[in-house]
Parts: C-alpha cells; sequence; structure tokens
C-alpha cells in the first residue's frame, strides 16, 4: 500500500524500520527519532501483547475467555484495553445502526472464515444464528473491569476494529518515546505520523481493488490513520458467487452494497478501522449520508461500476492513477 523511497527526515536518517506478521496480516512500522530502536521494539511488543488479548483464535485470550462463558452469567475480568475496545465498539455499532457489529462472529463461523472451511450456510441456519447478532447483548460491568455475553453461543470477533485501535495504542506508545515521525502499517490501517524521510507528508496509495498490482491513487496523509476494507483479500468463491468476509449483521449475508473497497481517513485510528467496514456494509447512499452528518472524516468509496467517488477534503493532493483500469473519480462535496 505504500510507496517508499530513500532519505529520511532528518538527513541521513533512514529510520528504524521492522516488519512483522501479526494478528494474521503482515505489519511494517517505520520510525524516525532520536530514540527509534528503543521505540520500535516497544511498539512490537505492544502489538503482540494486545494480539494475545483480543484475539479469538487463541485459546489464552481473554476475548476467549470471554466468548467461552457467553450466557454462563459469570463476568469475565478483562484488562483496561479489552474493555475499552468492546466499549468503542459498542459505542460505534449504535453510531452507524446495525452496519458494524461485533458480536457478528457465530456467522463468521458459519460461513467458515476463520477455519478457513469455507461454505455457504443455509437460510435456517443464519436465521438460527442472527439473534445470537446483537451488540447490545455485551454487557460491560460499571467501573470497567468486567464484561459479559448475555446469551449462550454469543461471541464478538474484533477483526474489524482491533487493528485500527492497536494503531492508536502504537502511535501515542511511540509518541511517548519522543517520535514525532512514522509510518504504522497494520495491515489495512495505515497510520501516517508526521512526515516522510524527505520532510513532506506521506504517500499513501489506495488500491485498485481488481488488480493487486495497481493503484487508484496516492494520498498525502499526514496525522491521520487511512482504513481500508474491501472485498478483494478474503474470500472464497461457490458456483460463480465471491463470498467474502465483511458481513451485514442485519443478514447474516456477505455485504453485497455494490461497492469493491472502502477507504476512511481521519484522527481516530479506531473508530476510523470501524467506520470502513461500517460504510462497506452500508453502500455509497447511506454511507454518503452518513459522511455528510459527520464533519469529522474523509472517505474514498470505489464502486463495482468504475467510479472512485473521493470526499472533498482529499482533493488537494489527490493524485488518480485509475485511468489505466478504466476507473474514473468523482469529488463528493458538503
Ligand atoms: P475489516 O473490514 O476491518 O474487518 C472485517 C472483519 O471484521 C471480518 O474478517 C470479521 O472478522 C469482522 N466483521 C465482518 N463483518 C463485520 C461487521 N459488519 N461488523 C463488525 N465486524 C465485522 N485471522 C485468522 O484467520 N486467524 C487468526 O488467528 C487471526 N487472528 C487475529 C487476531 C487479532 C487480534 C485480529 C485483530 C485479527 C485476527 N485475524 C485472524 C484476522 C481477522 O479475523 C480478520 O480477517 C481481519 O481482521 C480482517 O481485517 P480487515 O482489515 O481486512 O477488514
Ligand atoms: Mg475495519
Amino acid at each position: 500500500m505504500i510507496l517508499s523511497g530513500c532519505g529520511a527526515p532528518s538527513v541521513g536518517d533512514v529510520g528504524a524500520v521492522r516488519t512483522l506478521f501479526a494478528m494474521d496480516t503482515m505489519m511494517q512500522l517505520t520510525v524516525y527519532g532520536e530514540h527509534q530502536e528503543e521505540a520500535v521494539d516497544a511498539a512490537q511488543a505492544e502489538i503482540s501483547r494486545l494480539e494475545g488479548l483480543l484475539s479469538r483464535t487463541r485459546s489464552d485470550s481473554q476475548i476467549t475467555a470471554l466468548n467461552r462463558h457467553a450466557g454462563d452469567g459469570s463476568p469475565v475480568a478483562v484488562d483496561p484495553d479489552v474493555y475499552s475496545v468492546l466499549s468503542l465498539a459498542q459505542e460505534y455499532a449504535r453510531e452507524v445502526d446495525g452496519a458494524f457489529d461485533i458480536t457478528v462472529a457465530p456467522i463468521m463461523d458459519a460461513w467458515g472464515f476463520v477455519s478457513k472451511n469455507y461454505r455457504v450456510p443455509s437460510q435456517e441456519e443464519l436465521a438460527r444464528l442472527l439473534p445470537l447478532v446483537d451488540g447490545e447483548q455485551l454487557r460491560l460491568e460499571e467501573g470497567g473491569s468486567t464484561v459479559q455475553l448475555a446469551k449462550p453461543g454469543m461471541a464478538v470477533d474484533l477483526g474489524a476494529i482491533a487493528k485500527g485501535y492497536t494503531a492508536g495504542r502504537v502511535e501515542a506508545l511511540l509518541r511517548s518515546y519522543g517520535v514525532e515521525d512514522a509510518l504504522i502499517v497494520l495491515g489495512g490501517n495505515v497510520t501516517a505520523m508526521g512526515r516522510n524521510y524527505s520532510g513532506d507528508p506521506w504517500r499513501v496509495a489506495v488500491r485498485d481493488p481488481l488488480d493487486g498490482e495497481a493503484y487508484l491513487g496516492i494520498l498525502p496523509l499526514q496525522d491521520v490513520t487511512a482504513s481500508t476494507s474491501g472485498g478483494y483479500e478474503r474470500y472464497f468463491e461457490q458456483d460463480g458467487r465471491r463470498y467474502y468476509h465483511i458481513i451485514d449483521p442485519t443478514t447474516g449475508l456477505t455485504a453485497d452494497s455494490g461497492l469493491l473497497s472502502v477507504t476512511v481517513i481521519s484522527s481516530d485510528a479506531a473508530r476510523n478501522d470501524a467506520l470502513s467496514t461500517a460504510l462497506f456494509v452500508m453502500g455509497t447512499e447511506r454511507a454518503e449520508a452518513f459522511w455528510r452528518a459527520h464533519g469529522d472524516f474523509e472517505m474514498v468509496l470505489v464502486q463495482a461500476d468504475k467510479t472512485v467517488l473521493i470526499t472533498q477534503g482529499l482533493e488537494e493532493g489527490w493524485d488518480f492513477r485509475g485511468e489505466r483500469n478504466g476507473y474514473q473519480y468523482e469529488i463528493l462535496h458538503r
């Protein structure tokens, strides 16, 4: 997603670069500053710590404990970070009116997205599972130390928010080491802190969802996060149809909203991640209305008809590269 180059913000400094695989995705940290080596080590340790708490595929994580105790009436004691992600997720779910819901986990499992034994569940099976998808049945105790899921069979999956949350924690940690310039790439969540090697805003590319080799455009970004959700990386095909990992929580089906990808840009990394998923589920019309009602983010919507809609706050500096693959773009004005 990133166009790299050579040089450094302070001349001669190439930064501390760390590539790692965590949360089932590729991550890369590029950090500049006097304490860049210690800072990048601490950032990597923080990512591992959060993965250990937030993963639902690890048998010893706190999310696994929460899921295991669903409906048995016993509150599960959690770390402040786990409580924070869960309460933020609940807040965002309310904001987007059902398009984002971390209790979609039983539906993810029915489709085999976690086990990777992919299958198309029957309508009856989905109808049986849908009552378990209800973020309001996640009980967050006053005081912020215990949580529980009200019904047996419920489960949470933080795949749509935990990388954004982690990016926000990593950014704060890097700042505590005096770092002002860094690029934090956690899969499809890219946090651009300060400036790049040549003293300019970071240049972050929006991928062509239909061509892994191509970009649709490049955005100059500074002190914001860009989160992308799309149907082009985690999917399977059956009987000529593509089923991917973003689910409409109201139907239990692959979100089929006419969008190929959504990129959201804002200064709040956790909300940004949640919004990219939610706006993908909503589709253009609802996403546009949501953007008009909220002044605090920008977005790039890539429609299946190859029209790229970008909001006006991104117009300056937008470097369109989609012509070659038959795309055109339009600016959405407030
Ligand atoms: P996003 O659009 O940001 O999120 C999509 C993901 O969110 C889906 O994969 C699903 O998990 C969930 N989701 C789908 N629809 C909705 C919805 N409407 N509302 C809310 N959530 C929804 N993957 C593995 O295969 N194995 C692992 O061991 C594993 N461990 C992980 C550990 C952690 C801590 C995290 C954060 C992720 C892990 N993942 C793992 C990856 C995860 O399961 C998702 O595949 C991944 O996070 C997708 O992210 P994205 O940015 O591509 O998509
Ligand atoms: Mg997301």
